[in-house]
C-alpha cells in the first residue's frame, strides 16, 4: 500500500481526509462493546412511512408501529406482568453467547417505519378482525415483515459509517486494514440486500394498493397447543434443511428468491405462515423438505428455524423456563449465529421437547395451490 499522506483522502474509504480519520487511530483509546453499540443506534435512529401513499399530506405521525400482531399474538406470550423475553437486540456474552433480555410487550418488536394513519389503514385485516387464514391476512403478514427487513437494512446502513469510525480505536494498522475490509465487504452486501428488498418492496406495495394477491403463494401450518413463540421475517434461503443447494445469493444475475414467515392464532390454535412469489422455486424446495418431515419434527423444526433466522422472535417466560439448561443452551447457539446462510444451521430434529407446540397431522395446502 502506497504510504498516505495527511490530506489525501483515507486508504480506508471513509471519504475523509487521512488526517482526520486513520492517522492516529492506533493511538486512540479503545471503546467497550456497549459503547460502539449505542453510538451505531443513535446513528441508525430513522423514523419514516413506508406506505406506498405516504407523503407529507397524506401521513399522520410516525409511530412505533408493532411488526408482530399485539392483541392476539404478543399478549398471548406474555406473562402476567405482560413481560416477554427476546435476544433483540443482541447483546453479545463474553462466552460467545447472547443476553436473554426481558421486554414489555408493548415495546416488542416495534419499529418506527409507518404512520399511525397508513399503519391503521393497512393492517386493519390483522388487527381489527379475528385472524381466518385468508390470502389477504398472510400476505400482510409477509408484508409488514417485508417493511422491517428493509427498515433493519436501512438502519444497518447508517450505522455503519460510525462503526468503521469507532471499532479499530488502538489497533495496529494491519488489524485496522483486517477490519476496515471485512467491514467494506459487509457493507456492499447491505447495498445489494437493500437494493433487492426494495425491488420486492415495490412488487409488494402493488398488490397492496390493488388488493390482487395472485403472484403470491402462502402456506398455513396449523399448530396444537400454546403458541409459545411470536416471530416474523424474510428469508432468502440458498440451501433447504436437510443442506441441498436451491439458490446462490448475491448473484447479480439473477433476482433474490425469498419466504416470509409469521405466527398467528387461528380458533386459539397457533399457525406458521408462509408468503412466497408464485415464480419462484427456491422457497417451494425449501418448504417441500419441511411438509415431507413427520408431524413430531417438524414442531421441533420450526422452533429451531425461528431461533437461526430471525432476531425479530419474542417467546414467553413459561415456555423458555420449562426447557432444560441444554435446550436453552442450543437455541441460544442458534439465534447467535449471525449469518445462517454462510454457515447454515445444524438442525437437531432429534431435540422433539423443545416445541410448545405440538404439529397437527393434517397440512392444509395452500390457499392458492
Ligand atoms: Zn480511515
Ligand atoms: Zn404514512
Amino acid at each position: 500500500m502506497a504510504k498516505n499522506r495527511r490530506n489525501d483522502p483515507c486508504w480506508c474509504g471513509s471519504g475523509g481526509k487521512y488526517k482526520n480519520c486513520h492517522l492516529r487511530r492506533s493511538d486512540e483509546p479503545p471503546l467497550p462493546f456497549a459503547a460502539i453499540a449505542s453510538q451505531a443506534r443513535n446513528a441508525a435512529a430513522f423514523r419514516t412511512c413506508l406506505h406506498p401513499d405516504a407523503g407529507r399530506d397524506t401521513c399522520g405521525k410516525v409511530i412505533s408501529a408493532h411488526t408482530i400482531q399485539r392483541s392476539r399474538v404478543l399478549s398471548a406470550i406474555a406473562d402476567r406482568e405482560n413481560h416477554v423475553l427476546t435476544f433483540y437486540p443482541p447483546k453479545p456474552k463474553l462466552d460467545g453467547g447472547l443476553i436473554l433480555q426481558r421486554r414489555g410487550w408493548r415495546q416488542s418488536s416495534t419499529f418506527t417505519a409507518f404512520c399511525n394513519k397508513h399503519d391503521t389503514e393497512a393492517f386493519a385485516p390483522l388487527e381489527a378482525v379475528p385472524f381466518t387464514g385468508t390470502k389477504e391476512q398472510i400476505f400482510l403478514t409477509a408484508y409488514r415483515a417485508t417493511c422491517w427487513e428493509l427498515h433493519q437494512k436501512r438502519r444497518a446502513t447508517l450505522a455503519s459509517p460510525a462503526v468503521r469510525r469507532l471499532i479499530d480505536r488502538g489497533q495496529p494498522v494491519l488489524v485496522q486494514q483486517r477490519i476496515q475490509s471485512a467491514l467494506a465487504v459487509q457493507e456492499a452486501g447491505f447495498g445489494k440486500g437493500l437494493s433487492e428488498l426494495s425491488q420486492l418492496k415495490e412488487q409488494m406495495d402493488a398488490a397492496l394498493v390493488s388488493g390482487e394477491y395472485d403472484a403470491f403463494d402462502t402456506l398455513e401450518l396449523a399448530l396444537e397447543g400454546a403458541l409459545g413463540i411470536a416471530s416474523t421475517g424474510v428469508i432468502t434461503p440458498n440451501q433447504t434443511m436437510r443442506g441441498k443447494h436451491i439458490q446462490t445469493l448475491h448473484d447479480d444475475s439473477t433476482l433474490m428468491q425469498w419466504l416470509a414467515f409469521g405466527l398467528d392464532i387461528r380458533d386459539h390454535r397457533p399457525v406458521f405462515l408462509f408468503c412466497w412469489d408464485k415464480a419462484h422455486d427456491a422457497p417451494r424446495a425449501y418448504l417441500d423438505e419441511i411438509l415431507a418431515l413427520d408431524p413430531r419434527a417438524r414442531a421441533t423444526f420450526l422452533v429451531q428455524f425461528v431461533f437461526a433466522h430471525c432476531e425479530n422472535t419474542y417467546f414467553s417466560d413459561a415456555w423458555w423456563v420449562g426447557l432444560s439448561d441444554a435446550e436453552r443452551r442450543y437455541l441460544e447457539s442458534l439465534m447467535a449465529n449471525s449469518n445462517p446462510y454462510y454457515y447454515p444451521p445444524h438442525y437437531d430434529l432429534g431435540r422433539q421437547d423443545l416445541a410448545p407446540w405440538k404439529s397437527a397431522d393434517a397440512v392444509p395446502s395452500s390457499a392458492s395451490a
